[in-house]
């Protein structure tokens, strides 16, 4: 796979980008290594001044980048402009908590274990290594970011091959921000030359957000490098709506977590799980509204969906709908690729898929909608876990006993009732299952990159 910028609204090239060679590799390893011995004597203080600088530099930068994922990647300009926002509000966060989050704990009794005084402190572990997708091109790498160098690692970073440009962004972001050069160093590299990077002995952990294909391999070297691994793999989260629902504020939200990104999230609801009693009423309601929703070129301000980032995703999720419909499922909205340039597909509702349909199990990564009819809150659970994945999940309901009964029930990283899945600097965020292991954000977020070193004393 190239590395360059294809306007996926055209599918025009943009621009191309050489690889970097191993000589190269090598300098902004050096570079990153030298940047992490650095910034294990700077304070958090320092590095808290650094961090807001670097968060505001990326607000005056704010209309081009936004113009920048847009057209690397598709997403409605005014998304991307969020997304630019948030990526400031986590690093602000993270420069105000990091003391907080990873600061020294006294045992209270250190007699009990034979000792003056008895202590665990959190120290950084020097580089690491980030691959990351192209969905959120700069949230899911500040997402890592952030935490990482407040905790006073270096990273490096091998971004998704459609969005060269993003990349390029983020490896001088932290540096104008005031930080030690090379810091944060960007490796324009194709997946295949991510192995020797995470054998390298500087680089000393690897986080990973993408495809459970990808997680597996990246997880596997780091395995046998015995190095630590933060994987964010996919998800096929259910959306789970019960009678006492407010129906029409479940259906308005299930638009928004099914298509935002164009439908590219993994902690979009996928499967709608809807009691019997509300099903055709939601369902109606539902496939309305995504019927109703803009479709075309994400640069207008108008837009509400644009397409799909690649030419392969657009075709692969194509494939999964015609599987549903070739075995019997309904289409209540969209379901055909459109004709005309760029890689668009129409917010699409499928309902009563058949046992043996791909999309049961897959996930579905653009604006594609399941509906399952469900007799109760057993079934909608049973549905709802029969996935390989746990991610996240919602579920709808006024009742207090059913609330309760489904945050246990259900097999995932994170219960959001009455609302839809959002990532917030403040919540931890990971999943169970094949959807990956361990969680970014909030405390548990810096401390995956931190070595907790036990202190004992006489
Ligand atoms: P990938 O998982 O292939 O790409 C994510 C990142 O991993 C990219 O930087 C990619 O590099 C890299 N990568 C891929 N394979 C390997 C490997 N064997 N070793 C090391 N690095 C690797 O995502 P795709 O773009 O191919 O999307 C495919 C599917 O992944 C989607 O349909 C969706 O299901 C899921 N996905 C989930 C995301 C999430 O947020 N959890 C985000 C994006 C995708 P390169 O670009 O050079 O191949």
């Amino acid at each position: 796979m190239s590395i360059a910028t294809v306007n996926p609204a055209t599918g025009d090239p943009v621009e191309q980008f050489e690889p970097h060679d191993a000589a190269e590799v090598e300098r902004r390893i050096a570079q990153a290594d030298a940047a992490a011995r650095a910034l294990r004597s700077t304070t958090y203080g320092e590095r808290a001044a650094w961090m807001r600088a670097a968060a505001d530099l990326l607000e005056e930068d704010l209309e081009s980048l936004a113009r920048t994922l847009t057209v690397e990647m598709g997403k409605p300009i005014a998304q991307a402009r969020a997304e630019v926002g948030k990526c400031a509000r986590n690093m602000r966060f993270y420069a105000e908590n990091a003391e907080r989050f990873l600061a020294d704990e006294p045992l209270e009794d250190p007699g009990a274990v034979g000792a003056s005084r008895a202590y665990t402190r959190y120290e950084p572990l020097g580089v690491v290594l980030a691959v990351m997708p192209w969905n959120y091109p700069l949230w899911q790498v500040i997402r890592f970011a952030a935490p990482a160098l407040m905790a006073g690692n270096a990273g490096v970073l091998k971004h998704a091959s459609n969005v060269p440009q993003s990349a390029l962004y983020l490896d001088t972001l932290f540096e104008r921000g005031g930080f030690p050069e090379g810091s944060f160093r960007t490796l324009l590299i194709g997946s295949a030359a991510v192995d020797a990077v995470i054998a390298d002995p500087r680089v000393k952990a690897v986080t990973l957000t993408g495809s459970e294909p990808a997680g597996r391999a990246v997880a596997a070297t780091a395995g046998r490098f015995v190095k630590k691994a933060v994987l964010e793999l996919g998800g096929s989260d259910p959306f789970i709506v019960m009678p006492s629902a407010d129906l029409d504020a479940a259906a308005a939200t299930a638009v928004r977590a099914r298509v935002a990104n164009n439908g590219q999230s993994c902690i979009a609801g996928k499967r709608f799980l809807v009691h019997a009693d509300v099903y055709d009423e939601f369902a109606r309601r539902f496939a309305e509204r995504m019927s109703a929703l803009r479709v075309g070129d994400p640069l207008d301000e108008t837009v509400e969906v644009g397409p799909l980032a690649t030419r392969s995703g657009r075709d692969e999720l194509a494939e999964l709908v015609d599987d549903a419909v070739s075995k019997g499922a309904r289409v209540l909205a969209g379901g055909r690729v459109p004709d005309g340039a760029g890689w668009f597909y129409p917010p699409t509702v499928l309902a009563e898929l058949p046992d043996d349909a791909r999309l049961i199990q897959e996930e579905a990564f653009g604006p594609v909608a399941s509906l399952y009819r469900v007799a109760d809150r057993e079934e909608a659970v049973r549905i709802a876990n029969q996935t390989t994945f746990g991610l996240s999940s919602a579920v709808w309901t006024q009742d207090p006993d059913e609330e309760a009964w489904f945050i246990r029930s259900l097999d995932a990283g994170a219960v959001f009732v009455n609302g839809m899945t959002v990532s917030y600097p403040e919540l931890p965020f990971g999943g169970i299952k094949n959807s990956g292991y361990g969680r970014e954000l909030a405390a548990a977020g810096i401390r995956e990159f931190a070595n907790l070193k036990t202190v004992w004393r006489a």
